[in-house]
């Protein structure tokens, strides 16, 4: 492939350099300036992004975002680089990067002075604390995990393979730590109980993740079989709240942060609904290929769903202790 593109020399005359790629490799530039010609090989920093044409196969993922994609870098250091120019992956990097340092942030003091306040009894029981601190660094590990591979899937085909099953398993902690979470506070009177349900959610969540280490399970073609599986352990964490329901009614659930399991479940199933539809883009095609296509949408509502819920876990502490 080779890409062209003007410049003006010293003398206020026109230049025009030619690039050969070969892969991501730059192989020769020739530099014509005037009359004179002349091959010469070069270093310099080439950040274009190209369209869904020019894509390796293996690149070619999301048909409706036809434009800004990277190359095949072949290099950590360039994906690293790739998070300070625009491409169509910008987005869904960031948009899970940065609340990925919030929660760090939060595990590294903030959180804690914010509890002191919140709480008339300063001293909350450690295991309480430690609940909520696993769901912080269980949701922290699944944003990183899919900020990284957002980062880094130009790399290579394999790495790509590779880096989207780390993907998967930080959706699984994700909803582990969710469903584990929300059963501790509502179940705290009955910890024999709470040990099965949480035993069930585990055992499940490990089921789901063997599954998503088959090959067959990545790629377009197998992306509802992926949102089924992944429904299916997110609704394992409500039997235990249908269960006390049945035998308690409302009273014997209000340990648990339904309200705010209810709001995160909307944000869910919207991000999934544009997730599955590739709406807006594949209404607009060419519209969202860099701002707000549906993959994007779906980060902003993932990580809005797992913030409420981080909300609701505070509430269902501020009971217990206020
Ligand atoms: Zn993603």
């Amino acid at each position: 492939m080779t890409e062209t593109s003007v410049y003006t020399v010293n003398d206020g005359r026109k230049g025009v350099t030619s690039t050969c790629f070969q892969g991501t490799q730059e192989l020769e530039v020739n530099t014509s300036v005037g009359y004179q010609t002349s091959a010469i090989t070069t270093t310099n920093i080439i950040q274009q992004v190209i369209d869904w044409d020019d894509l390796p196969r293996w690149m070619r993922i999301d048909p409706y975002i036809r434009r800004g994609y990277r190359r095949e870098l072949n290099s950590f250091y360039a994906c690293l680089r790739s998070l300070f120019y625009l491409h169509n992956e910008l987005i869904n990097t960031w948009s899970h990067l940065i609340p990925a340092l919030v929660y760090l942030a939060m595990l590294m003091g903030f959180d804690v002075k914010i509890f002191r306040y919140d709480l008339k009894d300063s001293t909350t029981c450690l295991a309480d604390w430690t609940t909520i601190q696993i769901y912080v660094v269980g949701t922290m590990i699944c944003l990183g995990l899919s900020a990284f591979f957002h980062c880094t899937n130009a790399h290579s085909e394999a790495m790509a393979n590779r880096l989207l099953k780390l993907d998967y398993v930080g959706i699984c902690f994700s909803i582990s730590v969710t469903n584990v979470s929300s059963t501790y506070f509502g179940l705290r009177d009955d910890p024999w109980l709470r040990n099965v349900y949480n035993t069930f959610c585990l055992t499940c969540a490990l089921a789901v993740l063997l599954s998503m280490m088959a090959p067959g399970v990545d790629g377009p073609g197998a992306a509802l079989f992926r949102v089924f599986t992944f429904l299916a352990l997110m609704l394992s964490g409500c039997v235990p709240i249908l269960h006390i329901f049945i035998m308690q009614g409302y009273e014997g659930v209000e340990h648990f942060p339904l309200m705010h399991t209810a709001l995160m479940g909307l944000c869910y199933l919207a991000g999934t609904c544009f997730y599955v539809t590739h709406w807006p883009e594949k209404r607009w095609p060419t519209t969202f290929d860099i701002w707000g296509a549906s993959h994007q949408l779906f980060h902003v509502l993932i990580a809005l769903g797992q913030f409420i819920f981080l909300l609701g876990l505070r509430n269902a502490l501020l009971v217990v202790y206020t």
